[in-house]
């Protein structure tokens, strides 16, 4: 396989590191090869690149492509992110020079779906918490006496709010109908659910906050979701509300969403995602009971990974040989 160690004449370059398989790596190969730059941030990224006319693609997991990155790379013809959110991504400054974008869409949104269901139970029914307990010997203390915290609750016949019907949301609400649940929905853009075994309710915004038990969230981080989940969100909520987010960590204020559990304001939140990642180990969501955490892993599935690797390396094909890719996202120039 041709993998390359410098840059030299490659055309596709991985900015930082995410799973792609053997058999993806050898169609990139063959197309010229790929070189990892491996960088920690979008500087380190403009450097290696050094402004090699060889680069026409990049992937980007979580590394911004923005400006400098660009005048570093003046052969460009694409960025893919790999993934499906792209606001690492400064889509004007790539609009601006003709630049294709595309993501990996759908391609990890099931895993995503499942997590949040994962996450959402281990919060209704303490199953972190539990486990903990009983590593720390404390079932044979108690005997047949179970602590009382250990009571959960059910999803069935409860209402679930999601907030963003796309790929992930979707598969939220199938899944949810398996439940039982009822489903309440707000997504200005989305399209008309087609699927009867889908049907939802979509009332506007404050009321689905007002009458949903679990509310969860699956927008892309845009100027218009950035802490939608703020203090008036939150003040309408019910006190047993649980809020759920597997989208992006800014979508949420997060400091008043600290407080709001502090406070006992909602009853507690299962995140995938947090403002700053990687969250440190003394942060304040770290310290309390009415929280579950996760590493953002909500799509870190071998399945999703391999249908990732596979949709990166067609659209790398694509754009290399004049296609339009897939997965391309319409900005001011591509439409
Ligand atoms: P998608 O584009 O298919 O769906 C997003 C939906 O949000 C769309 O239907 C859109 O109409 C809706 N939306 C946009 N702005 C809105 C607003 N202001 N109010 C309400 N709805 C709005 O994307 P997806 O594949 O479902 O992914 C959603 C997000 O999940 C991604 O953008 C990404 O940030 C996040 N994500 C996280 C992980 C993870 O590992 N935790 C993995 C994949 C995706």
């Amino acid at each position: 396989m041709k993998v390359k160690s410098e840059m030299g004449s490659i055309p596709v370059v991985f900015a930082d590191r995410f799973f792609m398989s053997e058999k993806s790596l050898s169609d990139i190969a063959a197309l010229g090869g790929f070189f990892w730059a491996d960088s920690r941030d979008h500087e380190e990224l403009a450097k290696r690149l050094a402004g090699s006319a060889s680069v026409r693609v990049i992937v980007s997991e979580y590394i911004k492509i923005n400006s400098q990155v660009l005048e570093q790379a003046p052969g460009l013809r694409g960025v893919i992110a790999y993934g499906a959110g792209y606001d690492h991504i400064d889509v004007e400054s790539l609009a601006k020079r003709g630049i294709l974008l595309c993501n990996c869409r759908g391609e990890n949104s099931q895993a995503v779906a499942e997590l949040t269901f994962g996450v959402l139970l281990c919060l209704l029914r303490r199953i972190n918490r539990a486990d903990r307990w009983i590593r720390e010997n404390e079932w044979p203390k108690a005997g047949r006496i179970l602590p009382e915290w250990i009571v959960g609750h059910e999803l069935q016949g409860k209402t679930l709010g999601i907030i963003g019907l796309g790929q992930i949301g979707s598969r939220v609400a199938r899944i949810a109908r398996g439940f039982d649940m009822k489903i309440l929905v707000y997504d200005p853009f989305a399209l008309p659910v087609a699927n009867p075994s889908c049907q939802v309710e979509t009332p506007p915004l404050e009321e689905l906050l007002s009458s949903a038990d679990i509310i969860t969230l699956h927008v892309p981080l845009t100027s218009a979701t950035k802490r939608m989940i703020n203090a008036r969100a939150l003040a309408v909520m019910k006190p047993e509300a649980l809020l759920i987010n597997t989208s992006r960590g800014q979508v949420i204020d997060e400091p008043v969403l600290v407080e709001a559990l502090k406070q006992n304001r909602i009853a507690g939140a299962a995140l995938d995602v947090c403002a700053g990642e990687p969250l440190s180990g003394d942060h304040p969501l770290c310290m309390m009971e009415n929280v579950v955490l996760s590493p953002h892993m909500g799509a870190l599935t071998q399945e999703a990974s391999e249908r990732l690797s596979a949709a990166v390396a067609r659209q790398v094909r694509d754009i290399l040989e004049g296609r339009s890719p897939e997965c391309l996202i319409k900005t001011m120039n591509s439409e």
